[in-house]
């Protein structure tokens, strides 16, 4: 007795567990299975034989690869779906996503800033601060939009600039709690995430964004020394780790869901096992270690190019930082997730808005306002 014929999926991607590891694992990007296979049937799949699975002996076996994904109905046309699935993600009304950058002004000057600093930063953006006024228009922006598009999600990101400088802060709070009271009135869901530089948060600030149990992202660029060599003061160029690392303490246990982006240059990857070590040493491995790589996109950066890694580098060097914050106890956020798009940003319901009311798609082409698709007034 045959069985029905089955196709192999175009969309699994097959990895060696390990070196001497007699399984692969097969990673589906249109379903997101992550499936434990043995070698010869890893063969199989790459040599895409699937006449294999026509044999009764393997129907139960078929059947659980198809439910990965792994497997599909000859008549299921995965590109077209996959397309739906785009134009789903891309155009679905649910999730709304609105980037706050509250202030283009900051307490540091980090080399690499994509958005100008020092005399590049006056002829950009002049450091300017949302006014009042627009905070309240951006309000009644996000509320309008959420209504019009009958969302039932949104994430509320404030960013800067440096979000908690003094004026900025009272800016963000105002905007975060209006927003959340609304949303609790309109039954809508709200997240709130917050990028940092980490270096004024006071511990009212720490339960503020505890009672929202907040994303916070706060970048750490390697070993204490090498981090105060990128992430300084703007006023007497003195090192930030301390600070960042007494922040990083209070958020011990608080509920915020802590996240360190780790920027990785030709300088400073070499020293991250001295940072991993560090922050254990300190109790602070409760924080979510996000290896990012950096690049000279925007002219405002673009004189940092040398000291970014190419691709080929980074896929080298990323899992063995994966492997060795591991060990030292830290979370890991590195699951490979289905991503139809290519960038969140390019979602209809994704916006950002500057501190000109100017509103923009992209996070790396803030400012530069030949970008602007719209404007708040
Ligand atoms: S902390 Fe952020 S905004 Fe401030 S200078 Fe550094 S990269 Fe730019």
């Amino acid at each position: 007795m045959n069985i029905m014929v089955r196709e192999i999926s175009k969309f699994n991607v097959i990895v060696p567990e390990g070196q001497e590891d007699y399984h692969e694992l097969v990673y589906n990007t249109f379903t997101g299975s992550i499936t434990r296979v043995n070698h010869p049937l890893a063969e199989v799949l790459k040599n895409r034989s699937s006449s294999v699975f026509k044999f009764p002996e393997f129907r139960l076996l078929s059947e659980c690869l198809e439910n990965q994904g792994i497997l599909i109905q000859p008549d299921f046309d995965e590109l077209k779906e996959y397309e739906k699935m785009h134009q789903r993600w891309k155009e679905g009304r649910e999730n709304v996503e609105v980037n706050a950058l509250l202030t283009y002004d900051c307490n540091f000057e980090c080399p690499y800033c994509y958005q100008g600093r020092g005399e590049d930063g006056y002829k950009i953006h002049g450091y300017k601060y949302m006014s009042p006024e627009l905070l309240g228009l951006t309000t009644d922006f996000i509320k309008r939009t959420l209504v019009e598009r009958g969302a039932r999600k949104i994430e509320l990101v404030l960013y800067g600039g440096e979000p908690f400088l003094p004026v900025a802060k009272q800016m963000g709070r105002k905007l975060a709690d209006d927003i959340s009271r609304w949303t609790e009135e309109n039954d809508v869901s709200f997240s709130l995430h917050v990028l940092s530089n980490g270096s004024l948060m006071s511990d009212d600030d720490i339960e503020w964004l505890s009672g929202y149990k907040a994303r916070l992202q706060i970048p750490i660029d390697g070993s204490p020394e090498m981090h105060d060599k990128y992430r300084f003061y703007k006023e007497n160029r003195k090192g930030s780790f301390e600070n960042v690392a007494r922040v990083l303490s209070l958020t011990k246990g608080s509920g915020i869901e802590t996240h360190i982006r780790i920027s990785l240059t030709d300088e400073t990857y070499p020293t991250m096992e001295n940072l991993l070590g560090e922050l254990r040493l300190r109790g602070l491995n409760h924080v979510y270690p996000d290896f990012c790589y950096i690049t000279a996109f925007t002219e405002a950066c673009s004189d940092f190019e040398s000291h970014t890694l190419s691709d080929l580098q980074l896929f080298k060097i990323m899992p063995e930082l994966w492997r060795k914050a591991h060990a030292n106890g830290f979370p890991l956020d590195i699951r490979p997730r289905v991503q139809p798009l290519p960038c969140s940003s390019v979602a209809d319901g994704s916006y950002l808005i500057d501190p000109f009311g100017e509103v923009y798609k992209c996070w790396e082409l803030v400012g530069l306002k030949e970008h602007s698709v719209g404007r708040i007034k």
